[in-house]
């Protein structure tokens, strides 16, 4: 209930168009009721072969009612429809910005095909309670109220018959179909939700499913899914026609009832034929306004079900926000860390634990140590992908929340190992970092980078998540992206990892070159080239255990100096 009138709530800017519309259906309806009751006159009238000029009032009364049953349905239509459109682009727009602070320490419990169906399907399943759900009723009410009163005139007895059809119709009918189809729109919505997660597994894991042989298995599952959610549609396609013809035997049931409270009292004289007839069609026409109502509460719990989706991220608190009053990134940009630790959520594990790192502005720091010791989670908690606490992690002196995450974000690139390329041109992803870089600014990355030779193929499609490049492409494009970007403070992290050594070398030596000047945190646990850095820090499992300069590490004899001698024991025989 609650969801339900959090969602009827956005509709309260609109709630003069959406009263528009259900007086427009109102009036459509009552058209069509005018149709047939003119219909009727003019039949029964016809059949007692008056002068024509009897029948002119009818004929001119079918014209009217005929045209404005078109015009009225088809302007309920367009207010309506019109209306809702600009809801779900509100909800869109609302739901975006609500995802995009959740990034990405909050989006981490969510799969990306989950997040699709989210924003695509749900969104759209919410058309039905703005269209079907919030308006009809009224429309519904209105026709009913007119129906009785016109009936009630004749034969109270007649208007209390029809009343109870309606109400059988219009409360009965729907609460019995919400109640045939519970769970069976919500399952549809979960297993459909389940086929957009395993499509996106399957086209990005394609490679390595058929590598492992495991393409049919796959296959199969998404079949069973897909039989699971045909078997649940043909219930529920039972239930929708069930319902329809449910309302059917409600319509005729009252015409039925009226007629045998009326029928007697034609031949009384109290109600000639013509009335009779009449009144018959009148109280079959107003029935019309009552057929989406059980339909639409088929629906409505599958609908709630999907605003609780939305819900559930937009009510999400960002893991980081800005700030009220930001501070400037710092010229002094001195990154300090003191005694600082950080557990990820739900874990009671520390992954660091009471680290202190110095990285002076314009020195040249790196971080090696074994797999998993927590050298990526400094990066994360730099860009202020997760909060920091307890312990200090300071720029310029001053605590980093004290800055805006995309000011901090826009001064420091960050080269990591997994460069996510866009399945656009090459152009568009450079044109990321740097939006306004005008064509010589992308030539001369892309030269810097050592891939001058791309300038040729910049609007050439990269293939989905760049699969057209080799690895050491996608990375020399992420560190055009880097010089692209200009900022004082890099950060690479594994940047070079998943190349192969002399490829590697090579990227080495142009950051090298590139970031001279400016200040860089290097992560890495591959040692070479490390007597270029100004001071190097070894974190094994959350502590910083030994730190100093490459050879300072070397003549400590402890765990760096046992990683590089193995290290450079295996690089020996292919080096
Ligand atoms: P390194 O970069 O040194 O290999 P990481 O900082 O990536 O180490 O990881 C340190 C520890 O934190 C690992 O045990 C890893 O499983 C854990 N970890 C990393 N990211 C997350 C996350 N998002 N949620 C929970 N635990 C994580």
């Amino acid at each position: 209930m609650k969801t339900f009138l959090r969602l009827a709530g956005l509709i309260r800017p609109f709630f003069w168009w959406m009263l528009l519309a259900s007086i427009a259906g109102f009036a459509a309806t009552g058209s069509g009721i005018g149709l047939l009751v003119t219909s009727a006159f003019i039949i029964a009238k016809a059949a007692l072969q008056p002068p024509m000029a009897a029948l002119q009032i009818g004929i001119a009364g079918i014209r009217f009612f005929g045209i404005a049953r078109g015009v009225l349905r088809y302007a309920e239509r367009l207010i309506s429809h019109n209306t809702t459109f600009r809801i779900l682009a509100r909800l869109r727009l609302w739901f975006y910005d609500a995802v995009e602070p959740l990034a990405p320490a909050r989006l981490l419990s969510f799969r990306s095909g989950d997040l699709l169906q989210r924003i695509v399907d749900d969104i759209q399943s919410l058309e039905n309670i703005y269209v079907r759900v919030l308006a009809p009723p009224i429309t519904a009410f209105m026709t009913a109220i007119l129906v009785w009163a016109l009936i009630g005139v004749w034969s109270p007895a007649a208007a209390l018959v029809t009343l109870a059809f309606h109400l059988a119709a219009g409360i009965g009918l729907p609460m019995l179909t919400a109640r045939l189809g519970r769970g069976i729109n919500v399952s549809i919505m979960k297993l459909r939700a389940l086929q957009q997660v395993q499509m996106v597994d399957f086209t990005q894991g394609i490679g390595e499913l058929t590598v492992y042989g495991q393409l049919e298995g796959y296959r199969a599952g998404m079949q069973a899914n897909e039989e699971e959610i045909l078997r649940l549609q043909k219930k529920s396609s039972w239930i929708e026609g069930m319902q329809e013809s449910m309302t059917g035997i409600c319509m005729n049931g009252a015409v039925l009832g009226v007629l045998l409270v009326l029928l007697p009292e034609v031949p009384e004289g109290k109600l000639s034929g013509i009335t009779l007839a009449v009144i018959m069609l009148a109280v079959m026409a107003s029935f019309e306004a009552f057929a989406p109502l059980s339909a639409a509460a088929g629906r409505l719990e599958a609908d709630i079900h999907a605003g609780d989706r939305l819900f559930e991220i937009i009510d999400a608190k960002p893991e980081v926000t800005a700030p009220a009053k930001p501070l400037p990134f710092p010229e002094n940009h001195a990154i300090c860390l003191r005694n600082l630790s950080f557990s990820y959520p739900g874990s009671t594990e520390k992954t660091l634990d009471g680290v202190t790192i110095d990285i002076p502005k314009g020195k040249h720091v790196a971080i090696v140590g074994p797999s998993g010791g927590g050298k990526s989670t400094v990066t994360s908690l730099l860009m202020r992908f997760w909060n920091t606490a307890p312990g200090e992690l300071s720029i310029g002196e001053t605590d980093i929340s004290a800055f805006d995450p995309e000011e901090l974000r826009r001064n420091m690139s960050l080269v990591s190992q997994r460069t996510y390329l866009f399945g656009e041109t090459v152009r568009e992803n450079l044109l990321l970092a740097k939006p306004d870089a005008c064509e010589q600014d992308l030539v001369s990355a892309l030269g810097s980078a050592g891939i001058g030779h791309f300038t040729k193929r910049l609007d050439n499609w990269v293939g989905q998540h760049g699969m057209q490049l080799s690895g050491g492409e996608r990375q020399r494009i992420a560190i055009a992206r880097m010089i692209l970007q200009d900022a004082p403070v890099v950060i690479l992290d594994e940047a070079t990892a998943s190349l192969d050594m002399p490829t590697e070398r090579a990227v080495s030596r142009t950051i090298d070159a590139l970031t001279a000047g400016k200040t860089l945190l290097t992560i890495t646990h591959r040692l070479h080239g490390m007597e270029r850095f100004d001071r190097i820090y070894v974190l094994d499992k959350g502590r910083v255990v030994e730190e100093g300069s490459h050879e300072e590490l070397i003549q400590e004899k402890g765990l760096y100096q046992a990683m590089w001698s193995l290290q450079h024991m295996s690089a020996a025989p292919s080096s």
